[in-house]
């Protein structure tokens, strides 16, 4: 069975109750690197050794702030606890430099070696994981140009597949590759009464949702509070099929294909 643990749920502005939105696969595969990475794999009792691939959607410092310290971690900590091979980061071209450069500024000198030898750079736009039971196809979302934006198709060996849209507004390559998948984690980053074609609003998931009925849709980078919480954006009214995922869920892909979120 394999496993993906919703590490963080919240948007850039970490809504009470929610971190950073933040995906871990098989506890060995993470989805972009919030600032507070590092404590939240704690939460879940990984350490950034036990990480064997990272996949970055776009620059905006809310996916990726956490990367100098995952590798600073790996660096002088990788000996106690049992570090194998390199990271294997998973990015578009440029990405190298964003990232070392964000490593230089984070820990000046420190991490010159790990950023050259601890990490296998991979920019192609799809392939294995190596190691896991995982591929990926990376593809252009509507996000803010600069970041060079992009969501992941990922697909199982059992046939499971699902969908991870970054960070964007509503695109016809999200409808794309949404044709022939299982699930669909969608940001849903922005109230109703903010206009940004670069974030999906509760609106827009509805309105993704009656085109794509078939579809799991999970909601994540959430600008609304926890439902513990009493502060912050009331959670908006979904159909109840539609899941906003609270930090801690869990999606579970069994061998046959077949899915279920925490149970
Ligand atoms: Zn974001
Ligand atoms: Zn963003």
């Amino acid at each position: 069975m394999s496993e993906v643990l919703f590490l963080g749920t919240g948007n850039a502005f970490s809504p009470p109750g929610r971190m950073h939105a933040l995906a871990l696969i098989d506890r060995e595969i993470l989805i972009d690197s919030p600032p507070t990475a590092l404590p939240q794999l704690r939460i879940a009792g990984v350490s950034p050794s036990d990480l064997n691939h990272l996949l970055f959607t776009h620059w905006h410092a809310d996916h990726t702030f956490g990367f100098p310290f995952l590798l600073l971690d790996r660096d002088k900590m990788g000996a106690i606890n049992g570090k194998k091979g390199p990271l294997s980061v998973h990015c578009r071209p440029g990405g190298y430099d964003v990232l070392s450069e964000l490593c230089r500024i984070g820990f000046p000198g420190s991490l010159d070696n790990e950023i050259k030898k601890g990490v296998a750079w991979d920019h192609a736009e799809s392939g294995h994981l190596s190691g896991t039971n995982w591929r990926f196809e990376r593809f252009p979302v509507s996000h803010t140009p600069e970041t060079d934006p992009h969501g992941y198709k990922l697909s199982h060996e059992s046939g499971f597949c699902m969908v991870h849209c970054g960070d964007s507004g509503p695109c016809q390559k999200i409808e794309e590759m949404t044709q022939d998948s299982d699930v669909v984690i969608i940001e849903m980053g922005v109230p109703d009464f903010v206009n940004s074609p670069h974030h999906h609003n509760p609106t827009d998931v509805i309105e993704f949702w009656r085109r794509h009925p078939e579809v799991q849709i999970l909601v994540t980078h959430n600008f609304s509070k926890s439902p513990n919480s009493n502060h912050g954006f009331e959670i908006p009214e979904l159909p109840e099929e539609i899941i906003q995922l609270k930090d801690g869920d869990r999606l579970f892909v069994k061998e046959n294909g077949s899915f279920s979120v925490n149970i």
